[in-house]
């Protein structure tokens, strides 16, 4: 994935910025904008911080949630010192940004009652603009391509990262090129990538075909890429467990859970938290769960045998985790190993019941993100998660992401699944004693 076009610095060599890129693998070091997404060795790379020229307090953070600046304004660029850390001036010029994060950490004791715990809050990455935690990443992503003179940016997308980056690319003047599985993702997403005006490429295969190609036609196309192998990306995503850490006035829960498919998201998270740990802004570590769905499980097969990953054919309702072949393993399991984490897997049938429950409290969510709730439930029931412990549950993605599945299951017609919290509409004729009659009931 290497292009060798000139110089692809902001600041000239011999300043060279005090962060950069690492080779998960090797530990070969790369300048932080230089034009590239894997080490020679092929590795996926980190953004490293230099943590010791980092003076973010608490203090600094709290009083941006006042600020009337744009950047603070943003639940991503709140954290720009740990994000991008080009300066506050590069930053104010350059960011693409349409005020992302700042969504809402729900108090759900209405959905812990029913699991058995007693301090449950859900993070709600669907109320972000485009309805997804994509968001955060893609601000960070857009940002490096405008920056880097790009003019083009292309992604495989199981649906929310290509309704993400059509949106800010459109807003940034780039233009974009998505890859999505044929008949394979659900129509919000869908709708959001032609609405926003990308070409869209509905390619015939699975989601794991789409990140191949798009891969080699970036690299040979001078196309950037930002999938979550964008080390960028990542670095975007980090601000929902800054988000929630501030939500919680930095008073650090037991558990941080969220659903993995191509795993770059619980990366992020736990990158975050041990950086938020270095700085000292955090005095403890939560532990981490990832939920992966059964019939796309390779972390969890990987993690319980404690082997290296071995790609699935990947099949589950849940289209936002639909993923046989993670780009981001190696890291998500480094991440998980240093927050003492486990990986657990549910049920298509575990996944839409936990689904109707978060529904229903009215909070609302799409099915991958629902797979967060499960996954807790089951941990809860083996005894992982205590039923006193405090648990943050991160919900990935908005209910009208796919309305489809919610009306077929609500109407008892999702095959495979018992539709047991199933609320359908009722026909009723023009009639005024009919109505009062079902009313009644
Ligand atoms: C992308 C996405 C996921 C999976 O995140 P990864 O970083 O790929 O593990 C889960 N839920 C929703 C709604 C998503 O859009
Ligand atoms: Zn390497």
């Amino acid at each position: 994935m290497r292009f060798n076009i000139g110089t692809w610095f902001a600041q000239p060599m011999s300043q060279p910025p005090s962060w950069h890129l690492a080779c998960v693998e090797c530990g070969t070091t790369y300048l932080g904008l230089e034009l590239r997404y894997r080490c020679d060795c092929s590795a996926t790379l980190d953004v490293i911080h230099d943590l010791d020229a980092c003076n973010l307090t608490r203090e600094i953070l709290d009083s941006r949630l006042a600020s009337k600046n744009p950047l603070d304004r943003s639940g991503v660029w709140r954290f720009r010192e740990l994000i991008l850390p080009l300066g506050d001036e590069t930053l104010s010029n350059i960011a693409v940004t349409r005020g992302e994060g700042s969504t809402q950490l729900y108090d759900a004791s209405l959905v812990g009652s029913e699991i058995g715990l007693s301090n449950l809050w859900l993070k709600h990455e669907g109320e972000n603009p485009t309805g997804s935690f994509k968001d955060r990443g893609m601000t960070a992503g857009i940002t490096i391509a405008k920056h880097l003179g790009m003019k083009a940016v292309a992604c495989a997308s199981t649906g929310n990262t290509s309704a993400s980056m059509a949106s800010y690319a459109a807003i940034s003047g780039l233009e974009a090129i998505v890859f999505i599985p044929e008949g394979k993702i659900a129509f919000g997403k869908l709708s959001q990538a032609l609405a926003y005006g990308a070409k869209t490429i509905q390619i015939e295969g699975d989601f794991d075909d789409a990140m191949a190609l798009v891969q080699e036609v970036c690299a040979s196309e001078g196309i950037y890429l930002v999938n979550s192998i964008n080390p960028f990306r990542i670095e975007g995503q980090k601000a929902i467990v800054f988000e929630i850490m501030q939500d919680l006035d930095w008073q650090v829960p037991d558990w941080i859970v969220l659903p993995g498919g191509n795993l770059g998201n619980n990366t992020a998270i736990s990158k975050g938290l041990l950086e938020l740990h270095a700085l000292n802004i955090i005095d403890r570590l939560p532990r981490i769960a990832v939920v992966q769905a059964a019939g796309a499980n390779p972390l969890y097969t990987a993690w319980a045998g404690g082997e290296n990953l071995v790609p699935v054919k990947a099949d589950t309702i849940a289209t936002a985790i639909k993923i046989g072949s993670p780009v981001s393993w190696r890291k998500s399991m480094r991440g998980i190993e240093a927050l003492d984490g486990v990986v657990t897997e549910v049920s298509d049938d575990q996944i839409m019941d936990a689904k109707a429950l978060v529904d229903a409290t009215g909070i609302g969510a799409e099915p991958a993100s629902c797979a967060t709730v499960a996954g807790i439930r089951r941990l809860v029931d083996e005894g992982v998660i205590k039923s006193e412990d405090k648990v943050v549950g991160v919900l990935t993605g908005h209910l009208l992401k796919d309305p489809d599945v919610v009306v077929k299951y609500h109407t008892n017609n999702l095959e495979g699944i018992k539709s047991q919290r199933a609320n359908a509409p009722i026909s009723a004729s023009a009639d005024i004693d009919e109505i009062r009659r079902i009313i009644r009931q």
